[in-house]
Parts: C-alpha cells; sequence; structure tokens
C-alpha cells in the first residue's frame, strides 16, 4: 500500500496508445472523480515547499493541475504553450523527440526575472519536455527550483534527468515501465 494508491486507482491504464508498446496512463478518469481531482490538487500544494510566484504549466493536461494549484498557492498562472498559439511575442525552446524534434514557447514578458517558478505537468516520462520547459523558464530569468507531477514513469529517466539539473522533483503516483 502506497499513500497515494487512492488516486493510482483513478487512472486508467491504455495499452497502445498513442503506438504499439506504450501504456498511456490516463488521467481524464481521475479528472472526473471530484474527490480525486480536489484531493490530488490538495497533495501537490502540500508538497509544494516555499512560496512561489508564478505555476508554470505545460500544455495541456499540465494547465488544468497548474489553475487549480495556483488558488491554495496564492500564484500566478504561465502557459507554456505549443509553438503558434501564443498572440504576443513569444521565446522558444527546441527539444528532441523519439523521432524529430518539437518546439515550446511562453510569452517573453510572463515574468519578471527573480520570479520563483514551479514546473507542473501531468506526467513526466523522458523529461525531454520539462527540461525545455525549464530551460526556457531559465532563459526568461525565472528560478525554477522545482517540479511537480502527477505522475512519474521513473524507469524512462525524467525525473532524474530534472534532479540533475538542480531541481527539487516530487511526484504523487509512479507506475513501472514504460
Ligand atoms: P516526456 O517529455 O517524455 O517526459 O513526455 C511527457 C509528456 O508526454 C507529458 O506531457 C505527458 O502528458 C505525455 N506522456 C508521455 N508518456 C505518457 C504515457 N505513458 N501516458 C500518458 N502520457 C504520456
Amino acid at each position: 500500500m502506497s499513500p497515494n494508491d487512492d488516486l493510482k486507482a483513478l487512472i486508467r491504464t491504455i495499452p497502445d496508445f498513442p503506438k504499439p508498446g506504450i501504456q498511456f496512463r490516463d488521467i481524464t478518469t481521475l479528472l472526473l472523480d471530484p474527490g480525486g481531482f480536489a484531493t490530488t490538487v490538495a497533495r501537490m500544494a502540500a508538497a509544494t515547499r516555499g512560496p512561489v510566484d508564478l505555476i508554470a504549466g505545460i500544455e495541456a493536461r499540465g494547465f488544468l493541475f497548474a489553475a487549480a494549484l495556483a488558488v491554495p498557492l496564492n500564484a500566478g498562472v504561465l502557459l507554456i504553450r505549443k509553438d503558434g498559439k501564443l498572440p504576443g511575442a513569444t521565446i522558444a525552446e527546441d527539444y528532441a523527440l523519439e523521432y524529430g524534434q518539437d518546439r515550446i514557447v511562453m510569452h517573453e514578458d510572463a515574468l519578471v526575472p527573480g520570479a520563483r517558478v514551479l514546473l507542473v505537468d501531468d506526467l513526466i516520462a523522458t523529461g525531454g519536455t520539462a527540461r525545455a520547459a525549464v530551460r526556457l523558464l531559465r532563459k526568461a530569468g525565472g528560478v525554477v527550483e522545482q517540479a511537480q507531477f502527477l505522475v512519474d514513469l521513473p524507469d524512462l529517466g525524467g525525473a532524474d534527468a530534472l534532479r540533475a539539473e538542480g531541481l527539487d522533483v516530487d511526484s504523487l503516483i509512479a507506475f513501472p515501465g514504460h
């Protein structure tokens, strides 16, 4: 029995999505559960150390957790999006995918240099997306010392890679394997 097994039971696993061999950890079932989502947000808030100025959420599921956490933590919400969606001037960071490359962006004036930023997403796998987000936030002058995820896939090494970049990394739930 692990402390967050109640929440783990609300996450559905869909095999072979979006491609063969991937066990997709589907959090939409947890979102549908009113108590489940509230408990998730409360536990993530409790795991946050020190005051933060901004919660940076990664498109799209990360937005849900970032927005919900920003309320009890009395912080603003900073959106990290796919390229081409934000209307103002942006700064970008590219990162490698298994095949090819992707890009995330944020508004260049979204944070005041020195702002303390908590990075949030639903799930960390290889950590490629989260590492790019940290580089982007730091490029803008943000102080990024913590990241939180509902789910970690520890065998893929993403959380450890973020720790190697000097972050405290927390997750409520871990699934072994891919
Ligand atoms: P990564 O950059 O490899 O850490 O991938 C992280 C992003 O991909 C997150 O935003 C997740 O929502 C999504 N993702 C990666 N692997 C899975 C998985 N097995 N189940 C659900 N979502 C995943």
